[in-house]
């Protein structure tokens, strides 16, 4: 009996001291042309299988479905590509799926030579709300064994429909696309501080939105910006998270209004976003390399508009925070020898975010090289002297988790940057 005490004990010991793997961030970034390239528009439509009775789609914004077989009875092969190459492992799927008769199909997804499955599948009925598939009608293949990256992902994946005459939409995370980004600026801005404005055009024409939260004229300024990557709905809902509570009815986030004024771009790249792209931008180009030589309007309309706040108001950028996701959470922040407009302010913010989520203890990454200034957070310091991070939130944090450290991370901002004045 004392012996399986002891076992017990150890057991309950080795938990509590066997640790999560910890991600340790992505390789440097190497700085690659920026000048546009073509990329290969999808081919929309229904693919339909008359004889089953089966229907694929993917004419819908936010869709990526490529080709699709059939193997034998009720059970499929899809294939998904990029926009063009070289690109990431990061490959978005979005389709749509119905049958005259309600049956179970079984569906393979299958990725380009080099290229992998990663994103865990959700269904939706109405493309509004999502839910993550049952493991129980999931089956990976060839699953890498690393913790974090593309070596720890399957080959391809095998998932069980039920289907029948309403759509099933089946999607790598859940749909944002730029009509979902526009309902939610324009919710927002029922509020009576504030407001959106255009500040410029996508390739393809699409308007890129900004949201001004706070007085105009005011000069000490935030920049939030998020979606260069389509995929990377994680960072989006944090991001979300993070502005709603800035505009929200707390005391602390009325006073932060009356001495900061948040801008807010949350859909850099909607071109990307509504063609269903893994990362790129219409220009076949990753925005987040666009920072020093402006050559997409993306990235140049936000360029631009820092610029003509800093001069309309005579104000300074304190602050710049660009929303991502990736394997897991992690901050990418400046080291602490760079000094921008309020000198300490990230590492402190996130120091008190630590203390006020009991348990969290976050994954921060410093880095030194701030030139060349090709991403977002080394443009924002390099050239406006703000305090910048990336804020990474992993594909399958839980999403309970990433709100709530959306806001967190807002109300421990607005505390440190109020308590600096
Ligand atoms: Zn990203």
């Amino acid at each position: 009996m004392k012996n399986i005490f002891l076992l017990f004990a150890f057991i309950i010991t080795l938990n509590i001291y066997s640790q999560k793997p910890v991600f340790k961030g992505q390789e440097p970034i190497e700085q690659v042309s920026t000048v546009s390239k073509p990329v290969q528009i999808q081919w929309k439509g229904i693919f339909p299988f008359e004889n089953d009775s089966v229907y694929f789609s993917n004419d819908f914004e936010g869709a990526r479905l490529n080709g699709i077989i059939k193997d034998y009875d009720s059970t499929y092969t899809a294939l998904i590509t990029s926009e063009n190459t070289p690109i990431n492992v990061s490959p978005w799927y979005a389709f749509k799926v119905w049958s005259k008769h309600k049956k179970q199909i079984y569906l393979t997804l299958t990725y380009g030579e080099g290229y992998k499955h990663r994103y865990y599948p959700k269904l939706s009925n109405d493309g509004l709300h999502w839910t993550s598939m049952d493991s129980t009608d999931y089956v990976e293949f060839e699953k890498g064994d690393k913790n974090f990256g593309p070596g720890s992902l399957p080959l391809k994946v095998q998932m069980k429909l039920s289907i029948n005459p309403d759509t099933l939409w089946v999607s790598a995370q859940e749909l944002q696309t730029s009509k979902h980004v526009k309902k939610w600026v324009e919710a927002l801005s029922e509020k009576p501080f504030v407001s959106n404005q255009q500040i410029g055009l996508s390739r393809e024409g699409r308007p890129l939105t900004a949201l001004t939260i706070g007085k105009e004229k005011t000069a000490r300024m935030l920049i939030v910006i998020s979606r260069q990557h389509p995929p990377e709905v994680t960072g989006y809902l944090a991001m979300k998270a993070f502005v709603e509570t800035i505009s929200s009815n707390l005391k602390l986030a009325k006073k932060f209004r009356k001495k900061f004024t948040v801008y807010v771009v949350p859909l850099m790249n909607p071109d990307g976003v509504d063609n269903g792209y893994w990362r790129h931008n219409a220009g076949g180009i990753d925005l987040n390399r666009d920072w020093t030589f402006f050559n997409q309007p993306e990235t140049l309309a936000v360029s631009e508009f820092i610029k003509e706040r800093e001069k309309k108001t005579n104000g300074k950028f304190y602050f710049g925070i660009d929303f991502h996701s990736t394997w897991d959470d992690i901050y990418y922040t400046i080291a602490d020898s760079f000094k921008g407009n309020m000198p300490g302010l990230v590492p402190e913010w996130l120091e008190n975010v630590k203390m006020a989520i009991p348990g969290y203890n976050p994954n921060i990454s410093p880095s030194d090289k701030m030139e060349p200034a090709i991403i977002s957070r080394n443009y924002f310091y390099v050239s406006h002297g703000m305090e910048a991070l990336v804020f990474e939130v992993g594909d399958n944090t839980n999403r309970d988790f990433l709100k709530k450290k959306g806001q967190t991370s807002a109300i421990e901002l607005m505390k440190l940057m109020l308590s600096r004045l």
